[in-house]
């Protein structure tokens, strides 16, 4: 377990004195790595907070180059950066954001065995991407594994946020997603407004600090619902299906 340097302590102070918190929270975040899955706009609000906020370790992975669309609401990249890889990129933005963060990158498609090389390195995983397959992949390693997830989904004006733990009784996101049916969309059919996917990202963020330092309650097996367009939240419960391919026993 490695100890905050004086440096640490001045710089995370404003956190260290909330009591909840405190130097143990602090000391957790320093000692844990994150796994972030996709570096497009969650990826990016979410990961530069976590950065900030002290997370000693953070794994990109994707396998994307910056476009000029992403520039938008994807905060790690600047227009230096056109063409040069999304990891590449984002690690640099936030290696100047935090010199104390270790990031390692992964310019790939995140994969069955990427993923399942990475997962034992990692206390808590983020995922941003916009692909169903890759989301029902990273859910099921997730639970295989027994590695939070906290996962955030935004188009238009609305975004979704649930955390999934695992535990016994928790629903995870195959559950969620057969409540929902298959389709989703993407922000290049439906757009996106920029401030929703930064709100969306920075409350990953949250959810995951408060998970690494053991603060708070997380809404684990719950649909968080943010409608931009009234600032509205609705909070589902997530019933665990029993039949569930991941969780559950799987189709009679
Ligand atoms: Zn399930």
């Amino acid at each position: 377990m490695k100890e905050l340097s004086d440096q640490e302590w001045l710089r995370y102070n404003r956190q260290i004195v909330l009591r909840q918190f405190d130097i143990e929270g602090q000391e957790a975040l320093k000692n844990a790595a994150v796994l972030v899955i996709g570096a497009g706009g969650l990826g990016c609000a979410a990961a530069q907070y976590l950065a900030v906020a002290g997370v000693g370790r953070l794994t990109l992975v994707d396998d994307d180059v910056v476009e000029l669309s992403n520039l938008q609401r994807q905060v790690l990249h600047q227009d230096a950066d056109l063409g040069r890889l999304k990891v590449d990129s984002a690690a640099d933005s936030l290696r100047a954001a935090n010199p104390w963060l270790e990031v390692a990158t992964h310019a790939a498609r995140a994969d069955e065995a990427l993923l399942r090389s990475l997962l034992p390195q990692h206390q808590l995983v983020l995922d941003g991407t916009d692909n169903l397959d890759t989301r029902q992949l990273v859910n099921r390693l997730c639970f295989e594994a027994r590695v939070p997830l906290v996962s955030a989904a935004v188009i238009r004006m609305e975004g979704q946020l649930s955390v999934f733990t695992y535990g016994e009784d928790e629903p995870c996101y195959a559950c969620l997603s057969r409540l929902m049916g298959g389709g989703v969309l993407s922000c290049v059919e439906a757009g996106v407004l920029a401030p929703m996917v930064g709100v969306m990202g920075a409350l990953q963020a949250l959810e995951a600090v408060k998970l690494l330092a053991h603060m708070g309650r997380s809404p684990r097996g719950k649909l968080l619902l943010v409608d931009g367009m009234t600032l509205s939240t609705r909070e589902l419960a997530l019933p665990k299906a029993p039949d569930c391919p991941v969780c559950g026993k799987g189709p009679a």
